[in-house]
């Protein structure tokens, strides 16, 4: 379905477009429910948790992308019966792209901006998958062929760039080499506003050129220098394409840029209290893309006439760029990628305002044209005034020596100018060419290679990275790791990988792999310390995380398909081995089709977290922080009191090493945290590149890896208050059982009816229907004698505990007093609790429900 909404004569708003995938993998084995629907170019969204309020927004495109395609024989994805409502790629280009192809052509800019969750489709609609060519490689197309036809009336050059805004540091996709540390450098001038200084621009003359060009630029993006895992959801990609067109017969020369921009993840982090806190102190997760939020609220105002002061371009490396195609000389376009399950409606909800807000932006796009073909007419009229005067001078014999040399001189530079304005660019394409046609010949011979040699090649987080780096095993022996410096080296870098990791044998026709002393590898699952024979399509993890699928020699590959080998199912695996499976989440007896929504997005937490930890270790043990990270799935349950047992949830246990303080962090805090280590982290490295510096150390509060010690839940003890409702006495032994099953304590406590002054209760007061006890006054005390066996207090001496809990309807928790350094403390406690009244609600609360008994872990004495 391409449904075009009104068009805004005169005016040039921002257009907007929305576009609803299909359920990926995980959203189909969570049995998702779609709560997007279309109709024209309105599009609803649904609150899967309320049914009331569907909410519905007007955008200029909707495409419907989510059902109603098949896959034709070449792999396209094509509406299941002509004429179908589902949107594919041809027809996305139809609306979006024709028009800034025509724009650009014409002397406009034009902006394409991609954004949405992580997942969404912004990269699949921007670039595309195999066969299903998203906007760039299209408008590519086009663009040339759109030259060529044009060729008689004028002539064009197209530049090409490609570029990564991570962390507010801009990467040159098109130079391997020349990488600064701390990036390229934004400049402002001016005429020109804001450009990337040093940035590679390369001229371009075919469309197969520019598809091996980015091609290159997304491997660079996948190796970058930092030792992390490559990963789109953190860095934005812009590609620009310089359009420059000389129309000889009018003289004239436009000149336009077309920016294409596949937008960091716009997945919101969910922190608060002190953690937001730490991270406005840092770098902001992602600046820039916050900033482009501020900047499209803040030009979304002055569209509804509100007065708006500041217009906070400045703020990021992405807005400063964008300068002009937001708010000011370009024509731009939105398209908001959306997922439609259910369980990304708060994303889903998000990117649809936001999306809202950019429709009302307006700019002013004009076109820039500039006069520099009649420049050169201008130049070589006067030059040939110059000759006439030259020759008139000579003629007349006058001594006039100083003005010939005059004239002479006036006549080279201009002739030098001419020849500058015409000449250069056959140059930069020549050059260019040459630069290209060696690189073509690199990927020529690397398809070969192919055919004959097994491989490695990468598998990333992120779909559009994955698979672009290819390292061959030919026959012999080959060390992989950091090393470059022998030629039998194949160098891969990555967080954990050492100088000399392990080593590759190719001996007829059988490849093995043997770790290092000292270095982590993984196949399949397992780790190995020994030389190991590898087979079609086995899983590598190399150091902390580079993972690979190893390619055999092509007479063992058959048709099989790769594909089912992604990021998750070298995860999956991964913690199968280590006992977590999805089933064992579940009840044992659930079909996984059957499986509960909850648990399963528990376990792609823990799949996705599980990385993750692995490279905060190898963090922190390079840079002796001397912490270490474990997941943990924890039981909500344990603090309900009626000891359902459902909730599950995923923790990161954090250990101090040398004096077992322990911290327990959210996932969220666990994934913002990482982030700060990884800035860290990369300082480090950048610092030990410039040698020595020695760093003050950094203080407490600001360390990514350190947090003021906290008292911690160490697991509760369930105090079933039905004996109270028939005033029975009870003494019990309880077991504290931890998150994951633990048996933490042995806990010895009392429930004692008693009288208002606190005299325990005979046999005779025992009731035989609780319901007498109805509007009477109540009287209790709870023991709590003693704990045994403190399981928290065996591990380390310098700890204590306290319990705390809360009774019926009490708002504050109570606590007994921290208890120290004894693994059997004598707790003696006794509670003493009153109701004048027994209502119904609490005679119902004694008989179903339990007195949950906290167990908090205090440390640092
Ligand atoms: P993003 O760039 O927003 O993180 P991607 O574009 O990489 O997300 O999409 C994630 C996955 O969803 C990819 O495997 C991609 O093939 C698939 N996908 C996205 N949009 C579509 C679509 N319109 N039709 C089919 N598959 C899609
Ligand atoms: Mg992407």
């Amino acid at each position: 379905m391409r449904a075009k909404g009104a068009e805004m004569p005169g005016k040039d708003c921002v257009k907007v477009a929305v576009r609803v995938r299909p359920f990926n993998k995980r959203e189909r084995d969570a049995g998702s429910h779609c709560i997007i629907s279309m109709a024209s170019s309105t599009i609803t969204i649904q609150d899967p948790r309320n049914s009331q309020s569907p909410r519905s927004f007007c955008f200029d495109y909707a495409y419907w992308s989510h059902s109603g395609f098949t896959r034709d024989r070449s792999g396209l994805y094509v509406p299941e019966e002509p004429g179908g409502r589902y949107a594919d790629q041809g027809s996305v280009f139809q609306d979006l792209g024709e028009g800034i192809l025509e724009n650009a052509l014409q002397g406009y800019n034009a902006t394409l901006l991609a954004y949405g969750q992580t997942g969404s489709g912004k990269s699949y609609s921007m670039v595309g998958y195999g066969p299903n060519k998203g906007l760039v490689p299209t408008l590519c197309d086009r663009l040339f062929q759109a030259i060529r036809a044009n060729q008689d009336s004028r002539q064009c050059q197209v530049f090409f760039s490609m570029l990564e805004i991570y962390n507010e540091q801009v990467v040159d996709l098109l130079s391997r080499g020349s990488r600064s540390p701390g990036g390229l450098r934004v400049r402002e001038e001016q005429q020109r506003g804001f450009y990337v200084e040093g940035l590679r621009r390369v001229p371009c003359d075919s469309a197969p050129q520019v598809e091996q060009l980015m091609e290159q630029g997304t491997r660079i993006r996948t190796t970058a220098t930092t030792h992390m895992n490559a990963n789109s959801s953190r860095s934005h990609m812009l590609i620009i394409f310089q359009l420059k067109q000389i129309f000889s017969k009018e003289s004239i020369t436009k000149q336009s840029n077309i920016n294409l921009v596949d937008l960091a993840g716009s997945e919101r982090q969910r922190v608060s209290g002190s953690e937001a806190d730490r991270l406005k102190e840092g770098t902001a997760i992602n600046l820039s893309l916050t900033t482009l939020g501020n900047v499209i609220s803040a030009l979304a105002d002055v569209a509804v006439g509100k007065k708006v002061v500041h217009i906070p371009y400045r703020d990021s490396v992405l807005t400063k760029l964008l300068q002009s195609a937001l708010g000011g000389n370009s024509r731009t376009v939105m398209i908001a990628a959306l997922s439609p399950a259910d369980i990304c409606y708060e994303e889903s909800i998000s990117t649809l305002r936001y999306a809202e807000r950019a429709k009302r932006i307006q700019n002013r796009a004009v076109v820039n044209e500039s006069p520099t073909e009649r420049l050169v007419k201008e130049l070589k009229a006067e030059n040939a005034r110059l000759l006439q005067r030259l020759s008139r001078l000579g003629q007349e014999g006058r001594r006039a020596e100083d003005e010939t040399k005059e004239l002479r001189r006036l006549l080279t530079h201009n002739e030098l100018q001419i020849r500058a304005i015409q000449t250069l660019w056959e140059q930069h394409l020549q050059e260019a060419l040459k630069d290209w046609e060696q690189q073509y010949a690199t990927i020529t011979q690397e398809r070969r290679m192919m055919q004959m040699h097994p491989y490695i090649l990468n598998i990333n987080e992120d779909t559009q990275l994955s698979g672009v780096v290819k390292l061959f095993i030919q026959e012999g022996e080959w060390d992989i790791g950091l090393s470059d410096s022998s030629p039998r080296s194949i160098s891969v870098r990555g967080l954990g990988i050492q100088e000399r990791h392990a080593v590759f044998i190719n001996v007829q026709r059988r490849v093995y792999l043997t770790p290092l002393a000292g270095s982590k590898v993984i196949v399949n699952g397992t780790p190995i310390s020994q030389k190991t024979e590898l087979q079609h399509l086995d899983r590598l993890i190399l150091g902390s995380n580079s993972t690979y699928l190893f390619i055999g020699y092509p007479s063992e590959r058959g048709g099989d398909d790769w594909s089912r080998y992604d990021y998750d199912y070298f995860q999956s695996e991964l913690a199968a081995a280590e006992g977590i499976h999805l089933h064992s989440l579940c009840d044992s007896s659930a079909v996984p089709s059957q499986t509960d929504p909850s648990l399963l997005a528990v376990f792609y937490d823990y799949i996705k977290l599980m990385p993750m930890v692995a490279e905060a270790n190898q963090m922190s043990q390079e840079l002796h922080k001397g912490v270490e990270f474990k997941l943990e799935i924890k039981n909500l349950a344990l603090s309900d009191s009626k000891g359902h047992d459902l909730e599950k949830d995923i923790t990161v246990r954090v250990t101090s090493l040398e004096n077992k303080q322990v911290w327990l962090w959210s996932k969220a805090k666990f994934v913002n945290r990482k982030f700060l280590m990884e800035e860290l982290y990369q300082q480090h490295h950048m610092e030990q590149k410039r040698e020595g510096a020695a760093r003050a150390p950094m203080p407490r509060d600001r360390d990514p890896f350190w947090d003021p010690l906290e008292p911690l839940l160490l697991g509760s003890a369930h105090l079933w208050l039905q004996s109270l409702a028939f005033r029975i006495a009870l003494e019990e032994q309880l077991e504290v059982l931890g998150s994951e099953g633990t048996e933490e304590a042995i806990l010895q406590a009392q429930l004692l009816p008693c009288s208002p002054t606190g005299l325990t209760l005979g046999e005779d007061d025992i009731l035989i229907d609780p319901s007498e006890l109805l509007g009477r006054r109540l009287d209790f005390q709870l023991v709590l004698d003693q704990c045994c066996g403190l399981r928290w207090v065996k591990q380390a001496r310098n700890r204590g505990v306290q319990i705390g809990f809360r009774m019926f309807d009490s708002a504050q928790p109570l606590y007994t007093p921290a208890v120290w350094h004894n693994v059997n403390p004598l707790l003696d406690q006794r509670v003493h609790f009153t109701s004048l009244h027994t209502s119904q609600g609490l005679l119902e609360h004694l008989q179903t429900s339990a007195l949950v008994l906290e167990l908090w872990g205090l440390q640092g004495k």
